[in-house]
């Protein structure tokens, strides 16, 4: 059996960009590295397909003993097929170059089912593909497929008890989507051949195409002609009009043509970079400031999600809170600072979180949050979790006040806050000296995956260490929005 030259994750990058084959298979030294987040969405992907597999147990795994082993993985397929086995875990099949590995292959009694697993939660158009270019394989390899479904999450499912497989996966049939993209298959992986022959790689620009529907690995080498700030960090500036200016070869700001459609609000980020000017809205800023009543309680929450719910009474991937940071600064000055971190012994933290947060707030006083809808949501669902705390959260809802407010309404702008609004930006612009930077845990979603993989016991480094920086972390947040709130009673 000559080696493969696709399979089913290579054609589907070549669907994307032909380029990005063309690296992939050529110039892999050109790839991005795997960042820490992705690392944790892959590893998440695998458990999600060995839970699958229980909705048809008893499976014989072909999984090939290494990533060079795939002839041997298809030839154990063929093996198991023909001694009867009626349920296969990663049956691998090729064909016409092409290799596809199934997560699960069936044989029903009217004949052979295919599923693959997704542990997203819906059937995209990509994953039709994906089935497409898998049904092409399988049935050339000479199995009469009677079906091929996806397998994704069933985002509706409450965890009560013991995971009910049945009810957390969902089982979608693709098949009349594939029949339609199957006819198209031969001639695409044709093309995707004759790429990889080439000498070089083909000439294809940045666009759209290299975020959709999937982050290009080859990104960093890509764009590497685009300024470090450029029309591309145009706030809320749709991807379009990005590659409309870049295709006119307006890369900088200072070559933006001054009639081109942009609101008000990017022009302003464009006019306050360009003439290096901050813009200060003191009547509004003062409004703002003038209208907090103290006790001043300065709020930030973490949450994390998981693709299979761990405790009772949640959906999958639903933000579940495990951790705030609270400073309270009192009317004379005085500040105060409180902190919960959830325990990771199994035990659901919601309650304890709530009893908590109750006892350490102060009766009176606003709640100021960073983004007011998430610290909302979080707490009205924790209001449906526990309806008898239901009245007492609802106290605290409606004390919340948005500290984001003014840099959304660009009341306050300066260049540095390079038109974001966020308070990885914003705490730089004004307060220099206080920094992310030196911190082991330096960004939510490192936050949220430590703390998802110590609750799932997969955490490998030092607990101990690892609670530190988590704490430290989440109160920076809060200990941000202090002194932001502080530059804008000076204004
Ligand atoms: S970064 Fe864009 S152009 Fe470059 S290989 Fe990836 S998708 Fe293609």
């Amino acid at each position: 059996m000559q080696k493969h030259i696709l399979s089913k994750s290579t054609f589907i990058k070549g669907q994307q960009c032909e380029k990005a084959l063309y690296y992939h298979k050529h110039h892999w030294e050109l790839r991005d590295q795997l960042s820490a987040a992705q690392a944790a969405i892959f590893a998440q992907g695998t458990a999600v397909g060995e839970l699958a597999q229980q909705l048809f147990a008893g499976g014989v795994d072909c999984s090939p003993e290494s990533a060079y082993e795939f002839r041997a993985a298809v030839l154990r397929t063929k093996e198991e097929i023909e001694k009867g086995t009626e349920v296969i875990y990663e049956a691998a099949f090729q064909f016409d170059g092409v290799l596809a590995a199934l997560d699960i292959l069936v044989k029903h009694p009217d004949g052979w089912r295919a599923y693959e697993v997704k542990s997203s939660t819906s059937v995209s158009k990509t994953y039709e593909l994906d089935a497409a270019i898998q049904y092409y394989t399988i049935v050339n390899s000479g199995i009469d497929l009677k079906d091929i479904s996806i397998v994704h999450i069933n985002n509706q499912y409450v965890k009560d008890g013991p995971i009910d497989i049945n009810q957390l996966f969902t089982v979608q049939s693709v098949k009349e989507s594939v029949l339609k993209l199957v006819k198209d298959i031969p001639q695409k992986v044709s093309k995707l051949k004759q790429v990889l022959e080439q000498k070089e790689a083909p000439v294809i620009d940045i666009g759209p195409h290299c975020s959709s529907p999937y982050q290009c690995d080859f990104s960093g080498h890509c764009w590497r002609h685009i300024p470090a700030y450029s029309v591309f960090d145009i706030s809320d500036l749709r991807t379009m009009k990005k590659f409309d200016l870049y295709q006119k070869k307006v890369l900088h700001f200072k070559d933006i043509p001054a009639d081109y459609p942009l609101n008000a609000r990017q022009w302003k980020q464009v006019n306050c970079e360009l003439q290096n000017e901050k813009h200060i809205n003191k009547p509004a800023i003062r409004s703002f400031v003038n209208g907090l009543n103290y006790p001043i309680h300065y709020l930030d929450f973490e949450t994390f999600a998981t693709a299979v719910p761990v405790f009772d009474g949640s959906r999958p991937y639903q933000q579940l809170v495990f951790q705030y940071s609270l400073h309270i600064e009192h009317e004379n000055g005085e500040i105060e600072h409180k902190a919960y971190l959830a325990q990771t012994d199994g035990s659901d933290p919601r309650i304890s979180f709530i009893q908590q947060l109750l006892s350490d707030c102060e009766d009176q006083g606003d709640i100021l949050v960073y983004n007011i809808g998430f610290e909302r949501g979080k707490l009205e669902d924790l209001t449906k979790y526990s309806p008898g705390h239901a009245r007492q959260i609802q106290g605290l809802i409606n004390r919340l006040k948005d500290l984001m407010l003014p840099f959304q309404q660009q009341y306050f702008y300066t260049p540095e806050m390079k038109g974001s609004y966020s308070i990885k930006y914003v705490l730089p612009a004004l307060v220099p000296e206080l920094s992310y930077q030196n911190l082991n845990i330096s960004e939510g979603g490192t936050a949220s995956n430590t703390f998802a993989q110590m609750i799932l016991g997969e955490f490998c480094g030092n607990v101990d260490q690892a609670r530190e920086d988590l704490l430290a972390y989440c109160q920076l947040d809060t200990l941000a929005m202090v002194k932001i709130l502080e530059v804008l009673k000076g204004v």
